[in-house]
């Protein structure tokens, strides 16, 4: 993950931060912070005021920001955590104007998300003192997209009228659109958790290994079913893995059937349905394996997400909270 991290840190003049909301895409935000923190990363980039305080305390010279801006009701609880909003709306604006602290200011260049309007965004953002000025880019993943382009004119206009100390475009696949699109502040997810692409074109390395437990192993025999739906019936006279793991882990239905597990070098097909706690695999091919047994199930976000129909971002963010992690 640190490697990964370096990646956006060196691929040009603009600084590398982190988006670490929802949980750090399901591997732990404050250890993600922490260790991407040690490695040098300053500014960290969450969505909501909630996932603040389990953030803290932040190491020294860190600096929090909440994508989601801030409303009323949340402005008690905004100016005592040591994290500033991104604005997006003249209402949003209006309140943090009153607080007289630097703060931060999303601009829609043409995604029509989130973010104030270009032709607004120097009246609104006048009297704020606006640390980054941010826009985020619609089509990274289709680099020759041409609203690609367009965005990109669209923020330096604004940017040429709204001063701010710092400027912020891209996140991860933006990156990789060339050091126009950098500015000064980069905000990189998920090529820092193993999806998607470096800036310089390589594909993000794995960050980490999912290992589930086997419960029990049974002889299945040929014709015999497996799982909800008995949809899977075994061809031959088989040994089957019911395992400690299943959607409610992040380990998705779609990987029914298509999904696998590794076991002394061999690939062991999920047979049948995932449920939501437990998972079957055919190690018929591993007879040394017994019951307590750890396997690996291999999750390359990006290999996954082709087998499964889901991206790498809904694979890594469903992880969820049962699987004990262990960072090395
Ligand atoms: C989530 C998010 C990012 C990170 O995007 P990735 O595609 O995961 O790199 C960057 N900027 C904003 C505004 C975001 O919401």
């Amino acid at each position: 993950m640190v490697a990964n991290w370096r990646a956006f840190a060196a691929c040009g003049a603009a600084e590398a931060g982190a988006a670490i909301k929802a949980d750090g895409y399901g591997l732990g935000a404050r250890d993600v912070l922490m260790r991407l923190a040690a490695a040098g990363c300053r500014h960290f980039f969450v969505a909501h005021w909630h996932e603040v305080p389990p953030l803290l305390p932040l190491p020294d010279g860190i600096r929090l920001s909440v994508l989601h801006g801030v409303t009323e009701d949340q402005m008690p609880s905004a100016l005592v955590l040591p994290a500033e909003p991104v604005l997006s709306t003249p209402a949003q604006a209006a309140l943090w104007r009153q607080t007289g602290r630097p703060v931060e200011v999303m601009v829609d260049t043409g995604m029509n998300r989130l973010g104030l309007a270009p032709a607004d965004a120097a009246a609104i953002s006048n009297g704020l003192e606006v640390a980054v000025l941010h826009s985020h880019l619609a089509c990274t993943e289709e680099p020759a997209h041409p609203l690609n382009a367009a965005q990109l004119a669209c923020f330096a206009a604004v940017a040429e009228q709204v001063p701010a100390q710092r400027r912020a475009l891209a996140n991860s696949a933006g990156a990789g659109l060339g050091p126009a699109y950098h500015f000064d502040l980069l905000r990189p997810g998920i090529g820092l958790y193993g999806g998607g692409l470096l800036p310089d074109g390589r594909p993000s390395q794995p960050v980490f290994r999912l290992y589930a437990r086997i419960i029990q192993l049974r002889a299945v025999p040929a014709g015999a079913a497996v799982g909800y739906g008995a949809s899977f019936v075994a061809a031959r006279h088989s040994r089957i893995a019911t395992v400690a793991l299943g959607y409610a882990d992040g380990y998705a239905r779609g990987l029914s059937g298509v999904g696998w597990a590794l076991a002394g070098g061999i690939r062991c097909m999920a047979a049948g349905r995932i449920s939501m706690d437990l998972a079957a695999f055919d190690v018929t091919d591993v007879p040394q394996l017994a019951e307590d047994d750890w396997l690996e199930i291999p999750f390359d976000p990006e290999a996954m997400a082709a087998v499964s129909g889901r991206t790498a971002y809904e694979l890594l963010v469903a992880l969820g909270q049962r699987f004990e992690r262990v960072w090395r």
